[in-house]
């Protein structure tokens, strides 16, 4: 194969999250981009798919020392909210009060959560029985296959070329271009730990099941923390996020080395139970008249 230098191409290798926006924004600059994956929005469950799994909540796991990851969680932050203020319903994303419990004494909130609108930082005495320290803030979320549809449009419509291939090797990637890019840019996430030219051993699955409802009334987003959150991986984590659509995400689990895409229905039962304790009104009215308390299967 012969190549002729062109200095404003480039390969995206990936395109969950992270390859489609750095795709748009590399478009949005003036750059020719050809993106190539195996997965794309709307496939089913894969662990190498992590963005169609997503809840997804704004909620930054920066630690108070951490300025680079604060920053790039700012950054995030005002430029979902830009989004939602100019596109309102076909923006994907909604803003919402989040509500922060932590169940195990001493643990604290970041101060990043400090730099948001609205943050408040509840009174003892206004705490539930299970909660040791709790605060609130306005965030977002996003509605992820909404929003991966919403860029992959945005990507068609700035002129991106993209091919569907299982890459055994970033070099593969060379195949769909006919001049030499002037950049590749890895973005294959969990595949990066095979992909040759790349092979990062230290990545490893981190499984994460979810349950999906139906319960359009609910527009507020809460987390239980319990035990040392350790940059975002750590202790238990409860969480309900809800969607423009008026569907509601509730989760979650963190399983380390779990390749299982398909869901376990003992998980799902517990996902129930933690989500109703910390959020009764997610089930529907009918199933609480004369005082009854909601249990899973009404979920
Ligand atoms: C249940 C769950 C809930 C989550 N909730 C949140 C949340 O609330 N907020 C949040 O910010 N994040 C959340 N996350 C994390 C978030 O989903 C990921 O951080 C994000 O989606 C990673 O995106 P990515 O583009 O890097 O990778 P991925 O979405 O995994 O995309 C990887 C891309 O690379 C391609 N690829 C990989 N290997 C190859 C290869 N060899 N050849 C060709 N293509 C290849 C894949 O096909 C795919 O297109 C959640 C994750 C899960 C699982």
């Amino acid at each position: 194969m012969s190549f002729k230098l062109a200095d404003r191409s480039v390969i995206i290798c990936g395109f969950g999250i992270i390859g489609i926006t750095t795709s748009i924004r590399l478009l949005e600059a003036g750059l020719s981009v050809t993106a190539v994956a195996s997965h794309l929005p709307g496939d089913p469950l894969s662990a190498y798919y992590a963005s169609s799994a997503a809840g997804a909540h704004h909620l930054s796991f920066a630690a108070d020392d951490d300025q680079r990851q604060q920053n790039l969680d700012r950054l995030t932050f005002d430029v979902m909210w830009a989004e939602e203020e100019a596109q309102g319903e076909s923006s994907g994303l909604m803003r919402i009060t989040q509500r922060e419990f932590y169940g195990s004494e001493g643990e604290k909130h970041i101060s990043f959560f400090e730099s948001l609108p609205d943050f408040t930082v509840y009174h003892p005495k206004d705490l539930p029985a299970f909660v040791k320290h709790a605060v609130s803030f306005t965030s977002l979320t996003m509605d992820a296959p909404v929003y991966l549809q919403k860029l992959v449009a945005r990507f068609q419509a700035l002129g991106g070329t993209l091919h569907r291939a299982h890459l055994n090797s970033l070099v593969d990637a060379l195949q769909f271009v006919s001049h030499v890019p002037s950049a590749l840019v890895n973005c294959t996430g969990l595949g990066s730990l095979n992909l040759k030219g790349v092979q990062d051993l230290d990545l490893f699955p981190i499984r994460g099941q979810v349950v999906i409802l139906r319960a359009p009334w609910i527009k507020e987003g809460r987390t239980k923390q319990v035990g040392k959150l350790d940059g975002g991986e750590g202790g238990e984590r409860t969480y309900i996020i809800p969607r423009r659509s008026g569907e509601v995400v509730i989760g979650g689990t963190r399983e380390i080395e779990d390749w299982t895409a398909d869901p376990r229905a003992d998980t799902a039962l517990d996902i129930k139970r933690r989500a109703l304790a910390l959020f009764p009104e997610l089930a529907p009215e009918s199933a609480c008249v004369d005082g009854r308390n909601p249990v899973p299967a009404d979920l």
